[in-house]
């Protein structure tokens, strides 16, 4: 069975969590005795690609279409199901990124492929059957699923595998072209908004990510949230009453009628901790949560808790990390 990975590029740039897919994928091949091949979708520079041999991946194929650049479902969703028509691939991995749930459904009705998204660890045979674990009900449950047709697509939640890298090694990169036309492109966005917050680091792929709720009492505050982010490189985000009000943008608020995250680091300040925030935010690897009551529910879920004042916390907080 040979295993086909999507990689996402922005600005040349692999996204994090396709260096992390690209090692899933790896690994699937070498299960199944194979080897893994990347289709790469967005700007990307063929330096860059070729690099994801680092993450065991033999070759890559890219189609420099201009108009790729940016997300356009029927394009992008082409472009996959050509390479993997094309590869014979009877496994294609993606991240279960935004582009990732959107071109998955696609791809299951076009290539007829079962699809489990929000997968959390790499797939084994039981009973003969090919068998993925993935996260279920907002990441409080966890549920094997079987993917019983011939071809196959897993959708692999953020940080749940470390990219691996092995140095030195690369991927051979070559073009590509799906003979895509302007019919494919019908569905492009008419605008693509960028969601850049303080210190230009991108919610969705942040590694860090320093987040408030109404503890922070007001929008005026917010300078205490972007001092801390821009100290340590990260994004801002905010709990759902925050962006209700308009004291911050919509596309910043995580939980579950928000975006899900899953940073390495995430330090929610004066945030309850409610389950439907929580819903967004539990697969973060460290969680510091700071709120002036000790019975508020996020420290259930916090890996470090301070019991303080936002307003005396944060800025301590962020001297010591440039002090750092
Ligand atoms: P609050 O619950 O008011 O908490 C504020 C916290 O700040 C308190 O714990 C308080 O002790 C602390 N605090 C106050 N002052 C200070 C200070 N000076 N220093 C330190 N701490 C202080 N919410 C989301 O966030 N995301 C969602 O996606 C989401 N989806 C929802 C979907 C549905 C269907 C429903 C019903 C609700 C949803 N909610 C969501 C709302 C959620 O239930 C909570 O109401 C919300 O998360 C609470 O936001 P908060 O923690 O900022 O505010």
């Amino acid at each position: 069975m040979s295993v086909l990975v999507v990689i996402e590029c922005d600005n040349g740039e692999v996204k994090k969590s396709s260096l992390e897919v690209a090692t899933y994928a790896s690994q699937v091949a070498q299960q199944l005795g194979s080897t893994a091949t990347a289709v790469a979708v967005g700007e990307a520079t063929e330096d860059n690609l070729a690099k994801l041999g680092e993450q065991g991946i033999s070759k890559v194929l890219y189609d420099a279409e201009p108009r790729l650049k940016d997300f356009v479902n029927g394009a992008y969703t082409k472009l996959i199901a050509t390479a993997a028509e094309q590869e014979g691939a009877q496994v294609l991995v993606l991240a279960n990124s935004n582009i990732g749930a959107a071109v998955g459904s696609r791809l299951s009705i076009r290539l007829k492929a079962s699809l489990a998204t929000n997968a959390v660890e790499l797939p084994r045979t039981e009973g003969g059957q090919f068998v993925v674990k993935r996260g279920a009900f907002s990441g409080k449950a966890l549920a094997d699923v079987a993917l019983t047709t011939d071809r196959k697509i897993i959708a692999v939640k953020k940080n749940s595998i470390e990219a691996q890298q092995e140095a030195g090694k690369t991927a051979s990169v070559e073009k590509f072209s799906a003979n895509l036309t302007d019919a494919d492109f019908a569905d492009a966005p008419k605008q693509v908004v960028m969601q850049e917050q303080a210190g230009g680091v991108l919610l969705p792929e942040a590694a860090k990510v320093v987040s408030g709720g109404r503890g922070m009492k007001g929008p005026e505050n917010w300078n205490l949230i972007e001092d801390l982010a821009k100290a340590l490189g990260a994004a801002t985000a905010c709990s759902k009453p925050v962006s209700d009000v308009d004291w911050r943008p919509h596309h910043e608020h995580v939980g579950q009628t928000g975006i899900t995250i899953s940073p390495n680091l995430y330090i929610a300040c004066g945030i309850s901790g409610a389950i439907q925030h929580l819903a967004g935010v539990n697969s973060s690897k460290v969680i510091v949560v700071i709120n002036k009551d000790p019975e508020a529910p996020f420290f259930k879920a916090a890996d470090y808790g301070i019991v303080g004042d936002v307003f005396d916390v944060l800025p301590k907080l962020t001297q010591a990390v440039k002090e750092l």
